[in-house]
């Protein structure tokens, strides 16, 4: 693994967790996050498998982003094409990240996942959104290197939209990611513009309405800022559809932070 995996438990947490997660499993029973049926998953499979949040059917729907896709913004193509190419979609257009990519298309359950998470307030589902998007780490490009020495950056949100809906869906699931992983969490940067609902925008005003939208957080007193100069950074949200806005976080964290190299993974592709 090119990750460090989990903290270790201690012995105590090792001796009490077997009978705290059959207690919790009586009490809440573990249900499946597509179709919240009751899981019939044993109750130590570990966090980092889908099988402890999918059923098996809800597995088996999953479109996982498989090759051939576009190299730099992780666009599936559904014909027969062997090595690298990029998309019609990328043509003529700059991204400042190094390239994007998704665990699964954004389809059926995972789309309705990513739906009750981001608008419904169901918090509980950002496991099972983190671990399906550790298959993006198994991606060729990232398989062999030591990620360790990386850091997860969620894309943020507004504090108005954040207050609506109660938290933050990217920085939740990098920090959960961050908890499968081992790799550090960094949320440095911040929107200091509310921005129109990006879904109603063609990609030019999308451009538009986001420029000036993120900087990056300055320390204060009470506040230390991992600094990221020199770093490589895993951005991290939960969808990626045409590419703006982490295209956007990307640039802050080049120009501004002084990121060296920036790859953007999310949970679906739109
Ligand atoms: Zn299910
Ligand atoms: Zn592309």
């Amino acid at each position: 693994m090119s990750y460090p995996g989990p903290r270790e438990p201690t012995r105590l947490q090792r001796m009490l967790q077997p009978a705290a997660t059959a207690l919790k499993d009586l009490v809440f029973p573990r249900l499946c996050a597509g179709c919240k049926t009751v899981l019939d998953s044993e109750l130590d499979t570990p966090r980092s498998e889908t099988a402890a949040w999918l059923c098996k059917g809800c597995t088996d729907k999953l479109i996982p982003v498989e090759p051939p896709y576009c190299e730099r913004c992780g666009e599936v193509y559904d014909g027969a094409i062997t090595g690298s190419f990029r998309c019609w979609n990328c043509e003529g257009r700059k991204y400042h990240f190094d390239f994007a990519i998704a665990a699964y298309r954004a389809q059926d359950v995972i789309r309705e996942i990513i739906h009750s998470f981001k608008y419904g307030r169901q918090l509980h589902l950002r496991g099972a959104l983190a671990c399906l998007t550790l298959r993006t780490l198994a991606e060729p490009r990232l398989e062999g290197l030591d990620l360790s020495s990386w850091l997860l950056v969620p894309v943020p949100l507004h504090i108005t939209r954040e207050t609506d809906r109660e938290y933050n869906q990217s920085r939740e699931l990098a920090t959960r990611l961050s908890e499968l992983t081992g790799i550090p969490m960094a949320d440095v940067l911040r929107r200091v513009r509310a921005t129109q609902v990006q879904a109603r925008l063609d990609r030019e005003e999308r451009l538009k309405n986001l420029r000036g939208a993120f900087q990056m957080r300055r320390p204060r007193p009470w506040r230390r800022v991992v600094s990221i100069k020199g770093r490589s950074i895993l951005l991290v949200d939960d969808v990626f559809t045409t590419g703006a806005t982490t295209s956007e976080c990307a640039r802050v964290l080049r120009q501004e932070g002084g990121a060296e190299k920036v790859v953007v993974i999310t949970a679906a592709r739109g």
